[in-house]
């Protein structure tokens, strides 16, 4: 294998043979081929793309570099949900626990948070003592004890995609299509899935803004997964505001027991609803949308879905008292209010600004080596198309110390516009998108 002619063909526009994949990619994550080499190639498929062979061969190699969550003994499905990141996005909180009390299997596989959006670990690792980094075996065998583990990419799944993806992160080239996919798909089809849900974000703080191209990415994953025998299934949701009203790590996990325990935001619900209504009928679990909601409503009622989580952070070494005391979370030592300037609407909750407004005030990363703080953040109850006064309360910051509140206060300047007239915004939930095509979602008929 010459590199350097690989990068050639792959930079006048040839389509490269999946054996070439295979040992480019294997020599890569052995350290046989140098990073400015493979940033070379990354940069022309940033501009040349990759075919959907190439994409299986791609993603087959990343998968094979690494080793797999082995869940073939168990006898109940194993589903998990992927979302493509955003501002506020605590879901996977909520429907990890969830959709596990509810007979499911959830090997959930998550990441860090990732530039301007947060990431299920770090939200997690707020949890005091509770540890994601478990090997692949302690994770399969609490999944057969207790239906779910929660846990990060391992150097054990997938190692060519974790470098590749740092070399993407630091040459601009994230953003193609096909290296999202086959980078997600890599780690989700080595958890050994019987069913996959995506949440694909689209509108201003998505990775991917633009709707046409957030459907490409979805159809994109679902091949990958058909090809591989693994059903998937995903949901086009909006992410032009934030999801829910907490943004920043405890506070996320704040809400997420809220939420669990039947007082969580209705926007965060519904889109957790949404996503664990199609994890539950790929499981078989619920014959139908209005099924699906009524089984995770009365798991939340009954409290069984909170007392699963309980159990999990339990089994990673965490502190199962935040259930029942959340004030046992970390809390910041500064806290303002943020109201609002004039009588008008809420025209806009710019969740881009927001996101970088969270790492501004230390609760993100800015390189890999950061620590990041997890108490801080933003509480932001405010809308888009909200009606309020002047001095009402929009926001709330969570910071540690005067200047970080005063940072905050300028971050909700400029995130929060008001106006004369309410702002418009993409529908929660729009489309729903299988390996047959694309429909636009129906909100099952259910009064909870
Ligand atoms: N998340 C991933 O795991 N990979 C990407 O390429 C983008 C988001």
């Amino acid at each position: 294998m010459i590199v350097p002619r690989l990068i050639e063909r792959k930079r006048s526009g040839e389509r490269l043979e999946e054996k070439e994949w295979h040992d480019l990619i294997g020599a890569y994550a052995r350290g046989e081929v140098p990073d400015y080499q493979m940033s070379a190639l990354l940069m022309a498929i940033y501009f040349r793309g990759l075919d959907r062979g190439e994409t299986n061969a791609l993603t087959d190699s990343m998968i094979e570099s690494g080793g797999r969550l082995d869940l073939s003994h168990l006898t109940v499905p194993r589903i998990d949900k992927h979302s493509t990141g955003g501002v506020g996005d605590k879901v996977s909180l909520i429907l990890a626990p969830l959709i596990s009390a509810l007979g499911v299997a959830v090997p959930m596989m998550s990441g860090r948070g990732l530039g301007h959006t947060g990431g299920t670990l770090d939200k997690l690792e707020s949890i005091p003592g509770f540890r994601t980094d478990i090997s692949l075996d302690a994770a399969a065998k609490q999944i057969e004890s207790i239906g779910c583990a929660l846990i990060g990419q391992t150097d054990e799944i997938a190692p060519a995609d974790r470098k590749l993806y740092a070399l993407r992160d630091a040459t601009a080239t994230v953003e193609v299509v096909q290296l999202i996919a086959a980078s997600i798909m890599s780690k989700k089809l080595a958890e050994g899935l019987t069913g996959l849900v995506l949440d694909v974000k689209e509108g201003s703080g998505a990775f991917v803004p633009d709707a046409e191209r957030s459907a490409k990415l979805a159809r994109a994953m679902i091949q990958l997964g058909a090809d591989r025998g693994c059903p998937v299934v995903a949901l086009q949701t909006a992410m032009d505001r934030p999801l829910g009203y907490a943004c920043g790590n405890a506070l996320e996990v704040r809400e997420s027991l809220d939420a669990l325990k039947g007082h969580g935001p209705r926007d965060l619900m519904e889109v957790t609803f949404a996503l664990g209504a199609e994890m539950l009928m790929l499981a078989e679990a619920a014959s139908d949308g209005a099924h699906a909601w009524k089984l995770m409503h009365d798991a939340i009622a009954t409290g069984t879905a909170v007392a699963k989580l309980e159990q999990i952070i339990d089994a990673q070494g965490g502190d199962p008292g935040i259930v029942d005391d959340p004030s046992l979370l970390p809390a910041a030592r500064k806290i303002a209010e943020f109201t609002a300037g004039r009588d008008g609407f809420v025209v806009d909750v710019t969740p881009r600004t927001i996101g970088h407004g969270i790492i501004a005030l230390g609760g993100g990363r800015r390189t890999m080596e950061d620590t990041i703080d997890p108490a801080v953040g933003f509480v932001i109850t405010a809308k888009p198309g909200d009606r309020v006064s002047r001095g009402d309360v929009l926001a709330v910051i969570h910071a540690r110390d005067d200047a970080g509140i005063k940072q905050g206060k300028r971050v909700l300047s400029e995130a929060l516009t008001l106006g004369e007239e309410p702002g418009k915004c993409l529908e929660l939930v729009s489309v729903r998108i299988d390996a047959r095509g694309s429909t636009p979602w129906i909100r099952p008929e259910v009064s909870l």
